[in-house]
């Protein structure tokens, strides 16, 4: 890692609110996991300043999912009042997620709107009613026993964009790092990317959703689906992506719970 990639690195955990850091003696991993039996340095804010020189011994950068992780500790981290961006402003709630927690099937959207925003719930507007009827009637003439309620259910970004706009790239990585740690939690069997934010959030992809969808991908070692945003259903032209929606609905359900 390069003096400047390492300064970056601090910045970002410091934006996250990790305050210290490990020193070990090999750093052989990208992304190590915490070191317990090691004595503990604070950033200091010289580390995260441009032009300060970089301490000389190698650091070992905390993994972005401490060991036993659980929503409830990403919750707490996240905080009653997470200013780390600024979606902050005009949010009224913040919507971590909802849903079983050892689900085996996690669903991921966008972000929150107007509705989420209101109740501090995802997928609680006229989206979220259509996510439920597809899971719910696409399981029932599967023969597969599953409510909404058995699977989880979050967003890229966890506060409301103004206006609905789409979610700008440094809003989703400063909030991307709570995604990605709640899938590390929960390791669900599969996940549902709905619509591109979430396809681009999860696989670091450009790639649109018509060509994504469909087909198996992978977030670490874990199968990811991609398919249409509810929101895009919803327009009327949509027929055919409604048909498309469905089938790449079986296929999860089917891989998940078969
Ligand atoms: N759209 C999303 O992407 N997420 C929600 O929670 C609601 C609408």
């Amino acid at each position: 890692m390069t003096k400047a990639e390492l300064h970056d690195r601090l910045r970002f955990y410091k934006d996250l609110g990790v305050d210290e850091i490990y020193r070990r003696e090999n750093v052989g991993q990208a992304i190590l996991s915490p070191v317990i039996d090691v004595p503990r340095v604070a950033i200091p804010p010289a580390t995260i300043t441009e032009g300060v020189p970089l301490p000389a011994a190698s650091v070992a950068l905390p993994s972005l999912a401490p060991e036993g992780d659980t929503l409830e500790k990403i919750r707490q981290d996240i905080g009653d009042d997470c200013r780390r961006c600024r979606l902050c402003e005009g949010r009224a709630k913040i919507v971590f997620g909802s849903g079983n927690e050892k689900s085996g099937l996690v669903f991921v959207g966008e972000g929150p709107g107007a509705d989420e925003d209101a109740q501090g719930l995802p997928f609680v507007g006229r989206a979220g009613q259509l996510l439920t009827q597809m899971i719910e009637n696409t399981a029932s003439k599967e023969g597969i026993p599953i409510k909404r309620p058995d699977v989880y259910i979050c967003n890229v970004v966890k506060c409301r964009p103004p206006e609905n706009r789409a979610p700008l790239p440094d809003e989703m990585e400063i909030c991307g790092q709570f995604l990605f740690r709640q899938l590390m939690a929960i390791r669900p069997k599969a996940i549902c990317a709905m619509g591109s934010t979430a396809a681009k959030a999860v696989l670091g992809t450009k790639e649109g959703v018509t060509k994504l969808r469909g087909k198996w991908h992978k977030w670490r070692d874990i199968p990811v689906m991609v398919t249409y945003h509810p929101s895009y259903l919803l327009r009327a032209y949509n027929v055919e992506a409604k048909r498309e929606a469905w089938e790449d609905l079986k296929k999860v359900l089917h891989f998940v719970y078969d």
